[in-house]
């Protein structure tokens, strides 16, 4: 099994690797995205990929996960050259994780038309040493199995969030029930919330999950924003107005990025931390939607990351 060559040429014993604020393990993967518009042809994706592309913005990031060797590594300098560091991603032979969706009815709903797991069907994560202390550890949609492991291996971070989705509910709840039992925050979609919960009521449901472990719920509801349930009761947040969606894909995973990135960033892991940090993640996840993949986001810079957050807080901000 190969290491990604640059990240380890970059280790030596007189310059050890610097420790990343936010280390993430996920999928690492290529997409083939069909919308009502037009198809992508191969690009990147993987739930890693989403998150360390909002998270780098904001503070360093170790990412965790394998890919074949048919993996377009190159493709992956954007991140490397935001300083994301890339030695957790093992490359082994084989083919890479390969997804193929379609949305429909105008992005309301999206089918998945093939899952070619590949080397991502062994993956067992293994943190590299200097990844097992982050300040913030997001696991993202795996199987919940692989996400106790890597609970496992690091030093209690100072937070950990989770994701998940529905196949994991449905085929592993109790050991889902287990990493929520570990979490301090949750990303949930609303489905999520339901089929954990049994309520229909999404605040209700997020109440209901606060008891099962996490002191935080982030319930997602797609372009109609999300909300925080935590200690000080309800903080709901919109989404930025987007006119032409391209692919919505990756957009959660990105969300989440934008919101550890930014509360790594500022040190201060706190509820109005997450509440400000939410809203830099929907203006990252506004830029997400407007390319394939990650290519929304890939060229944005600060200032036009800043820009389009005070237009946003003109948009929220009640006379
Ligand atoms: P999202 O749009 O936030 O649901 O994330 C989409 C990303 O998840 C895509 O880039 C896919 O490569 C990745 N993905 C799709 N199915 C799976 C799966 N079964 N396990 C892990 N990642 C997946």
């Amino acid at each position: 099994m190969k290491k990604i060559a640059s990240a380890r040429k970059a280790r030596t014993i007189s310059n050890p690797p610097a420790i990343p604020s936010v280390v993430v393990v996920g999928s690492v993967a290529q997409d083939i995205i069909h919308t009502p518009f037009t198809s992508s042809g191969l690009v990147l994706g993987g739930s890693a990929v989403h998150f360390s592309n909002a998270a780098s913005f904001f503070t360093s990031v170790g990412m965790v996960g394998v890919v074949g060797d048919d993996y377009p590594l190159k493709d992956l300098d954007f991140l490397r050259k935001r300083k994301v560091d890339l030695s957790g991603v093992d490359v082994k032979p084989g083919p890479s994780f390969l997804w193929e969706g379609r949305y429909l009815e105008n992005f309301l709903s999206r089918e998945t038309i093939r899952t070619e797991l590949g080397v991502f069907a062994d993956f067992k994560p293994n943190l590299p040493q200097h990844y097992r202390s982050p300040k913030i550890l997001f696991l993202a949609a795996i199987h919940p199995q692989l996400q106790q492991q890597v609970l496992n291996q690091v030093h209690r971070p100072n937070m950990v969030a989770i994701d998940t989705f529905k196949l994991w509910i449905d085929v592993a709840k109790p050991e889902f029930l287990k990493v929520l039992k570990r979490s301090d925050l949750f990303f949930a979609n609303d489905d999520e919330v339901r089929w954990l919960t049994g309520e229909h009521n999404l605040f209700k449901g997020a109440q209901a999950l606060r008891k099962m472990g996490p002191k935080w719920i982030i319930v997602k509801k797609g372009e109609h924003g999300s909300f925080l349930m935590g200690e000080q009761g309800i903080f709901l947040s919109n989404t930025y107005p987007i006119s032409d969606v391209v692919d919505p894909t990756g957009a959660g995973d990105a969300y989440a990025g934008g919101i550890m990135g930014h509360l790594a960033a500022e040190g201060r892991l706190t509820e109005n931390g997450i509440r400000r940090a939410m809203g830099w993640a929907s203006v990252i996840g506004s830029f997400y939607v407007e390319g394939f993949g990650p290519d929304g986001l890939k060229q944005v810079t600060r200032t036009q990351l800043q820009k389009r957050y005070r237009d946003f807080y003109r948009m929220i901000q009640v006379p």
